[in-house]
């Protein structure tokens, strides 16, 4: 209740300011900017003048309100003379108030102990001068003990100051007078009890005021020195801080329980948030809104609960707006001194930049690597199929050479034919090469043109039993193709390759049931094709080629036609060596081989040319094969497309 209105008289504006006047005369390091830099002595002197000031002051009004007290009591007639007092008055006044000016000078801040001693002389001094001028000789026991006690509470320093202002004051009294003449005193017990008293007060008084600055001497070092630790301690803050902030590291605390409790801003950027204060907000499973694989906050849980330590602990982590960032993490368990855990911290390195980096190289080394082996697939290939027939074109041009005199014509044209279809070969071999690299820069040309399917195939077929062994069976069907789509179990590949070509063609069905529904012409023959013949004869010779040279003598192989959804759809299929399935994706590498080849020969580029042409007509090519039991190719073209083709053709002619 009382503390309650201390408070609000405190709050009151003239108390206020006496107050704060009253704080400003303790020059603390508070109030002092400069604190740490002054010396004690410094820091005495600012005291002796601050406090000197507020004694001035106080000694000022006690004066002038005593004056005034005077004048209503002489005025009322009860004072007896103001002559002498008056003059005495009016020098206390005039000394107070010069007293106050000098100390505003820097004369005044030079000579503080005689400001001091003025002062104190002007109010104890001046009325016994006065007093023994008029003879009327009186202890002021009462204004001397006020004046040392209030000296000693408000001036607490420089003791030896306060001894000077006591002993003049008390030698005038009992010296001066004496000598002059006037009986100071005459000699009772309660004279000798004043004076006792008066001596034990400029004792008591002198003794605190020395006690007192003794303890503020101390208590300015203690000061000094807390006030530089802190200053040190504040600028180490500083600079520890600075680091953290401006590192180029994330760096974090963070609790067991998935919440970041300290980040700096580097790790709010990496993450993607303005501020580690949005980042400390937002994120309250680090585990669940961190990591894009959540399981890695349990593998570096595991691992710090186990070792105490996490690093280089990589992981994928989402950033704020959903796009992912590459993190590598070293973080440390902090325990309590009871050994519990309370948090993790560490620094957190955003190395996405690393990761695509690896990625690069490892591509490059990739390709490096599928150079590397096309360059010994090409020499092994050319080594082998240019050789042989070289050699073959030599060894007959050489017979003949030296034979052809003894020899039959037959005999020669026999020759001369061996070396004119193993040129032929070696030229078809040599335009291989060709083909790829112009389909590879884009120049070669794709000309559709209307085309009777089925006729062809048939053409192709009987153009290939020409030149081949009769022990092997070469089928042309045409099939239905609601059996692709019944079939689905061994079909899905292909249907699923037609809906990825719908989808590229921007005609996405749904499913299997809606792209029935949806097309009235599915399994329908077309009434007019538009293909690129010399390519498709090029595409399904090579297959076929491939299906019987890769047979044992006596194999069946198929071609099957399927129309469905505006594609047309052929199989090449065979029960020949088969292709082991970890070689089936390299199958369309130029000059690649399979390792079952054995002595087959083959330069390794007919599919290469086979894919680039699909890839003209914007088809597909797959293939399903097992060891042994026979390998299937199916291409998917679409028919439209080649119209169109032919249309934006026209147009543009
Ligand atoms: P090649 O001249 O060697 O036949 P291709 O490019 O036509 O070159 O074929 C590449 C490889 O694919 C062949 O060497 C072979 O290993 C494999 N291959 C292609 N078709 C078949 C098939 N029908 N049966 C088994 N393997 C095949």
């Amino acid at each position: 209740m009382l503390n309650r209105w201390l408070r609000k008289l405190q709050k009151l504006f003239p108390v206020r300011q006496i107050l704060t006047y009253l704080d400003s005369a303790n020059p603390t390091s508070e109030n002092c900017r400069d604190f740490t830099n002054l010396s004690y002595p410094q820091w005495q002197h600012r005291f002796l003048i601050a406090r000197l000031n507020l004694a001035l002051w106080l000694a000022f009004f006690f004066f002038l309100t005593r004056t005034i007290l005077n004048l209503i009591y002489f005025i009322q007639g009860k004072y007896p003379s103001l002559e002498e007092w008056g003059i005495a008055i009016i020098l206390v006044h005039f000394i107070l108030l010069s007293c106050i000016f000098l100390l505003r000078t820097a004369w005044g801040h030079r000579h503080l102990g005689l400001i001091f001693l003025s002062s104190s002389w002007a109010v104890t001094m001046i009325e016994q001068i006065s007093d023994t001028i008029t003879g009327n000789v009186n202890p002021e026991f009462f204004l001397w003990i006020l004046t040392f006690s209030t000296q000693a509470t408000l001036i607490p320093v420089r003791w030896f100051l306060h001894l000077i202002s006591q002993t003049t004051i008390l030698g005038y009294y009992f010296s001066v007078n004496q000598i002059i003449g006037f009986d100071v005193a005459s000699f009772d017990w309660n004279f000798v009890k004043m004076c006792f008293g008066i001596f034990c007060v400029c004792l008591i008084c002198d003794l605190s005021v020395y006690l007192y600055e003794s303890l503020q001497k101390t208590e300015f070092n203690t000061k000094l020195q807390l006030e530089i630790a802190y200053q040190k301690l504040h600028s180490a803050e500083a600079r520890y801080r600075s680091i953290l902030e401006n590192s180029v590291e994330g760096i974090f605390q963070s609790t067991p329980d998935g919440r970041y409790i300290y980040s700096n801003l580097t790790l709010a950027k990496i993450f993607g948030y303005d501020s580690p204060e949005q980042l400390m907000a937002k994120v309250n499973d680090i585990g669940k809104q961190i990591y894009v694989n959540s399981s890695r906050r349990e593998e570096f849980l595991n691992l710090i609960n186990r070792d105490g330590t996490v690093l280089k602990f990589e992981s994928k982590a989402y950033r704020a707006d959903g796009s992912i960032v590459w993190i590598s993490e070293n973080a440390r368990a902090v325990h309590d001194r009871q050994g519990n855990l309370i948090a993790y911290e560490g620094d957190i390195e955003d190395i996405t930049e690393r990761k695509w980096a690896e990625a690069e190289i490892k591509k490059a080394l990739e390709i490096e690597k599928e150079l590397n082996q096309l360059k010994s697939r090409f020499i092994s290939m050319a080594s082998h199929e240019f050789r042989t027939p070289l050699t073959t074109i030599l060894a007959s041009a050489e017979a003949l050479e030296h034979y052809g005199h003894k020899w039959n014509e037959e005999k020669k044209r026999t020759y001369l034919h061996r070396i004119q279809a193993t040129a032929q070969h070696m030229t078809g071999l040599v335009n291989d090469i060709l083909v790829i690299g112009k389909t590879e820069s884009g120049n070669f040309d794709f000309n559709p043109a209307p085309l009777d399917l089925e006729r062809f195939c048939q053409d192709t077929i009987e153009d290939i039993k020409l030149s081949i062994d009769s022990q092997y069976s070469l089928n042309f069907v045409v099939q239905e193709a609601q059996q692709l789509i019944t079939e689905k179990s061994a079909q899905t590949s292909v249907l699923n390759k037609i809906l990825e070509l719908d989808s590229n063609q921007q005609n996405h069905r749904q499913n299997d049931s809606l792209l029935i529904a949806q097309n009235q012409s599915i399994g329908k023959i077309p009434e007019v094709v538009f293909m690129d013949g010399k390519l498709l004869e090029h595409i399904l010779h090579n297959l076929l080629w491939n299906a019987v040279k890769y047979s044992p003598q006596g194999g069946q192989v198929y071609l099957k036609l399927y129309y469905l959804n505006n594609h047309a759809i052929f199989q090449i299929q065979d029960e020949g060596i088969g292709i082991p399935a970890t070689e089936q994706k390299y199958l369309f590498n130029s000059f690649y081989r399979a390792q079952n080849v054995a002595n087959i020969s083959g330069t390794g580029l007919g599919l290469t040319i086979v894919k680039n042409f699909v890839d003209l007509h914007r088809g597909q090519i797959f293939v399903e094969s097992e060891v042994w039991v026979g390998t299937t190719f199916t291409v998917i073209l679409p028919l439209n497309l080649a119209k169109e083709n032919i249309d934006e053709k026209n147009s543009s002619d």
